[in-house]
């Protein structure tokens, strides 16, 4: 009885450590599905990589974003926003 028990205990703890690694992989799953481009949409800036470099010359990697804001623009009477650099804003490319 009690031996019967015991592997009742072991089957429900794979399950588990089943659901919880199949959880956190859906998990990351969603992450990804979430993950947005921070790409202007209207020039396409983009992230720059360069290094930070220390006052003893050691450099680390560093990327510079580009400044995105969201802006509800109408595109043939149909509203949408979109996720554009303040310099596409400032110079008046998107309304
Ligand atoms: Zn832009």
């Amino acid at each position: 009885m009690y031996f019967c028990n015991c592997l009742q205990v072991i089957v429900l703890l794979n399950k588990l450590i089943f659901m919880s690694k199949f959880s956190r992989i859906s998990y990351t799953f969603i992450k990804e599905d979430f993950k947005v481009a921070k790409v202007c949409e209207i020039c396409g800036k983009k992230p720059m990589t360069g290094n930070n470099v220390s006052h003893s010359h050691k450099s680390t990697k560093r990327r510079w974003l580009p400044n995105l804001q969201k802006v509800k623009v109408t595109i043939d009477g149909e509203k949408k926003s979109l996720r554009v650099c303040t310099a596409c804003i400032r110079s008046g490319k998107v309304k």
